[in-house]
């Protein structure tokens, strides 16, 4: 580890809660390099949804570099480009009757982010951007403006006027109508000051901020209110969609259409750097290359993502494994943390799950005390007080049963 103390800066992050030297990886498991096996219920913060390396991906790109495939293009049309629009359209888009346009960003879900909120300010003349306590956008400056996060907010350096931050649902324990009156005064009753927003942009489920849903009436009424005041609706569906909470977008049950979507994490499905902005046509409103980026749609990233979706997205098996395999899941630790001294909570939709403690402390200790027992999942929230279950949506269930026992049994001996 002397290489990474000596030469990596100290901003390094993840490695410190997880500090093995890892070397490789297939399905649900993470391989040190002295060969020891983690099972990992973390899954790059939802950027594996289909496991390591899967077989099918890993051979596509082992195939496409032997015949000489053009790997960078700027945003050229490329042959693994044009598959990709195809596939996204026909299984995605299409059965959904969505009609939004795909933009490829910088290859990170902040530039989604960061393309989604600056169309909607050339889109609406508007400055003010609505957005979400508990919301986690990225770091990138417009990205960050927005995320609640204060810790990664400390180094910002400069002030970025015009967020508007507004209580996500549950926040205030009131029920939803009213929850929803509330933001709309914000905006519509005289007296409040706020200038109207250029978008909302939110999470469905929050991934950072701790494991938080919102309710399908809240989200109606979020769309509505956006409507309302001519405002656009962002829907940052990069951790939460390609399938982590069943469906492939994590907003579907409330059946709200965004005007714009954003996505990254498993998009490209093996894990590989690959982010797009989806956009309702009407705001497809950019100059040709008003938004630039030298690193737009990896041609390998979109060979890849290819291969996921017509592998999992060709019918809902995939979905409705998701929800068995939630619901399994979520059983068995409800089952199993009810006799713990201190009160766990789980929530979240899917294969997004989050127990929260009655004790802000414990998670932290279960991440570091799972982690001795050869299983990798992180803590979120912003008292890092939520443990993260977000298995591959491909784990087999023996493994899953395997992961919730381990939860269950270092739970139990570290509240003793
Ligand atoms: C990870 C994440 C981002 C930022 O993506 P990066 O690839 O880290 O830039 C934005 N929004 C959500 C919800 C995320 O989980």
């Amino acid at each position: 580890m002397e290489v990474f103390e000596q030469h990596e800066s100290v901003v390094r992050g993840y490695c410190r809660s997880f500090p093995v030297l890892f070397d490789t990886a297939d399905g649900s498991y993470l391989n040190s390099a002295d060969g020891t096996r983690y099972l990992d219920f973390f899954c790059g913060a939802g950027t594996l949804n289909y496991g390591h390396n899967d077989p099918d991906m890993v051979e596509a790109c082992i195939d496409y570099l032997r015949r000489g495939g053009l790997l960078h293009s700027l945003d050229l049309y490329s042959q693994s480009k044009a598959q990709f629009l195809r596939a996204f359209h026909a299984r995605i888009l299409a059965p959904r009757q969505f009609d939004h346009k795909i933009q490829f960003t910088g290859p990170t879900g902040t530039n989604s982010i960061e393309a989604a909120i600056k169309l909607a300010r050339k889109v609406t003349g508007r400055h003010a951007i609505a957005c979400f306590t508990g919301g986690y956008h990225g770091m990138s400056l417009g990205a960050l403006a927005i995320t609640a996060n204060p810790a990664k907010k400390q180094s910002m350096g400069v002030q970025v006027p015009g967020v508007i931050r507004l209580p996500y649902d549950g926040v205030h324990l009131q029920d939803v109508a009213t929850q929803l009156q509330m933001l709309e005064d914000m905006f519509c009753r005289p007296g409040y000051g706020n200038d109207l927003p250029a978008a909302f942009v939110l999470e469905a489920i929050q991934g950072e901020g701790g494991i938080n849903c919102a309710s399908d009436e809240w989200l109606q009424g979020v769309a509505a209110l956006a409507r309302k005041v001519g405002a656009l609706l962002i829907v940052d569906d990069i951790q939460a969609g390609n399938g982590r909470s069943g469906p492939f977008f994590s907003f579907e049950s409330s059946a709200i259409v965004p005007d714009i979507i954003c996505l990254s994490k498993s998009l490209s499905g093996l894990g590989l750097p690959f982010a797009v902005t989806l956009l309702r046509p009407q705001y497809d409103i950019w100059s040709p290359a008003e938004h630039n980026g030298t690193f737009r749609g990896n041609n390998l990233a979109m060979l890849t993502a290819t291969v996921a979706l017509e592998k999992f997205w060709q019918n809902d098996d995939l979905t409705q494994a998701v929800h068995a395999k939630g619901q399994q899941l979520r059983q068995q630790l409800q089952e199993g943390l009810s006799g713990l001294p201190i009160g766990a909570h789980i929530r979240g939709r899917g294969l997004m799950l989050g127990i929260a403690f009655d004790d802000d402390s414990f998670a932290k200790r279960l991440s570091a005390a799972l982690f001795e027992r050869h299983m990798v999942a992180e803590t979120c929230g912003p008292a890092s007080q939520v443990l993260k279950c977000m298995p591959a949506l491909t784990m087999d269930t023996r493994d899953l049963l395997e992961g919730g026992e381990r939860i269950i049994q270092v739970a139990h001996a570290l509240s003793r």
